[in-house]
């Protein structure tokens, strides 16, 4: 099992703009099945690179009992339908809240051979490629938020168990300028 931690809300690797891949090897094969068997081992519809730490252009997706990946997407919306619903994502686990997305959605890129694929979705689907093609942008889903359910997500994130669990380790900082006693 390829199974990796999950980077939380706060690593500033989430925050980064993810690059394109351009060597379709091994390596990427190797990454491609640690992403979806970390997905699939949360139990996640999704899961973008950059939340295992890796600040690459592609993400996997399970969706409908349809699991797969897609390499450096690029996303165009054929009609202006909107739709609202709860979504979460792993680095914020626990936490769902009402996001407005595009109902459908047409997502072209590449698979891990390099060969040109797309993805056509609606609904699940499409929330789905759209969150995680945020992540490669350094966006997450609670900066969709109206202000109103974003002041209340960041309390919610705040209080969030798995985040005091990272607030110890601020106190064994070598840089005691920033350490913080809570
Ligand atoms: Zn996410």
């Amino acid at each position: 099992m390829a199974v990796k931690p999950i980077r939380l809300f706060g690593d500033p690797v989430l925050r980064t703009p993810a690059e394109p891949v351009v060597d379709f090897d091994k390596e990427l094969r190797t990454l491609v099945r640690d992403l979806t068997e970390t997905m699939l081992d949360e139990g996640g519809a999704g899961l973008a690179a950059p939340q295992l730490g890796v600040g690459l252009r592609l993400f996997a997706f399970d969706v409908d009992d349809v699991v797969g990946h897609l390499i450096n997407p690029v996303l165009s919306f054929p009609d202006e339908e909107e739709q609202d619903g709860p979504e979460g994502c792993l680095s914020i686990p626990g936490l769902y809240f009402d996001t407005k997305r595009r109902l459908n959605v047409v997502a072209s890129g590449q698979d891990m051979h390099g060969e040109p694929v797309q993805v056509v979705g609606t609904a699940l689907l499409s929330r789905c490629v759209q969150h995680e093609t945020d992540h490669l942008d350094g966006i997450l889903f609670v900066d969709r938020l109206d202000p109103e359910t974003k002041k209340e997500a960041m309390k919610a994130i705040r209080e969030a168990e798995w985040n005091n669990q990272v607030a110890p380790q601020i106190k064994v900082s070598p840089h005691p300028l920033f350490g913080k006693t809570r």
